[in-house]
């Protein structure tokens, strides 16, 4: 496993691994790496045959008020666990790499970005569409691994790839949680015991509005109650919204489309993020939808029973 700290030095290793025709697989992080991180990493390793993984914590993402001088840090481990999953490179750049003096221009994402965690964290998706779409430039990869458990994030870059016709091909992966269902994230590491038992009624809300979905209860008002009578413990509700999987637009009445149930809270200091998606299952076909499909199975079956060919 080789590690990188210059941009230029990554690249020309990459150049040469490219022109062999080998698959490149990057997964962006920004470290102090947890299993959900290493379940991006397996599917990289699985997919690609070469894994580059970033350790950034990239300042603008992070509001004036946020944790980025505290954010956790454990680049021994990190290496360690990269290791064992078999990345082939490191990069990690310091803040200065990235955005050398004179830095000026920023991708802009669109409404994509505005909802749920765009309108708590003014800016945020901004600094995310930026690092990534430099991070893409930079390794140039044929797929890039992003976490479900960051559902907007995922939206806002899959958005930005469609829009600036990226070459790169984007695989979501899903959330790993712990035992009791809380999403795994560097951030949990900030919770005290207390905090931490009470950051748990965040998935248990979300699981059992899933479980009521998967039922039969299809209305989004009745789900979000659901969800809503099971979060009870945290400080701050930021937002607990039903939207659409893919435009992220807000849904009412009737969950027929793909849907995710999102929530951000804070828990003591510590703001935690999760969602689950509701996938409606796949419809019954309707008597004469049945008629239709058996008919053409008919024919298929037995060609003669249409009579001779016309020839
Ligand atoms: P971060 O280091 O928090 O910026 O996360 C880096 C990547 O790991 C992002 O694509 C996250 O969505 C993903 N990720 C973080 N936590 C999890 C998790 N619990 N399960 C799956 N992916 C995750």
């Amino acid at each position: 496993m080789l590690t990188f700290r210059m941009i230029k030095s990554l690249t020309q290793c990459l150049r040469g691994y490219r022109r062999s025709g080998l698959r490149v697989g990057f997964v962006p992080t920004m470290g102090f790496l947890h299993a959900g991180h290493r379940a991006l990493i397996d599917e990289s390793v699985a997919r690609c045959d070469i894994t580059v993984v970033s350790i950034f914590v990239n300042p603008t993402q992070f509001g004036p008020n946020e944790d980025l001088d505290r954010y956790p840090r454990a680049l021994e481990q990190d290496h360690d666990l990269c290791r064992k999953a078999g990345v082939s490179m490191i990069f990690m750049p310091d803040a200065g790499e990235i955005y050398p003096p004179g830095f000026q221009t920023h991708v802009e994402p669109g409404p994509v970005a505005e909802p749920l965690c765009g309108a708590v964290r003014p800016g945020h998706f901004q600094g995310v569409a930026t690092v990534v779409a430099k991070l893409f430039n930079i390794v140039q990869p044929d797929v890039a691994f992003f976490g479900q458990k960051d559902f907007q994030q995922c939206a806002v870059i899959r958005q930005m790839v469609r829009d600036l016709n990226l070459p790169v091909e984007i695989v979501t992966v899903p959330t790993v949680r712990e035992p009791d269902g809380l999403a795994m994230s560097s951030r949990n590491s900030y919770l005290n015991p207390v905090d931490r038992e009470r950051a748990g009624c965040l998935s248990r809300g979300l699981l059992a509005a899933q479980a009521a979905y998967g039922e039969g209860e299809q209305d989004s008002q009745r789900l979000l109650e659901i969800a809503r009578s099971h979060i009870t413990e945290v400080d701050q509700l930021q937002y607990l919204e039903l939207r659409d999987a893919r435009t992220l637009a807000a849904v009412q009445g009737l969950v027929e489309q793909p849907a995710a149930l999102c929530v951000a809270a804070t828990v003591g200091p510590t703001r935690l993020i999760d969602n689950v998606l509701l996938t409606p299952p796949p419809r019954a076909l309707s008597d004469r939808e049945l008629e239709l499909v058996s008919h053409v199975m008919d024919r298929q079956a037995s060609p003669a029973a249409e009579g001779p060919r016309p020839s």
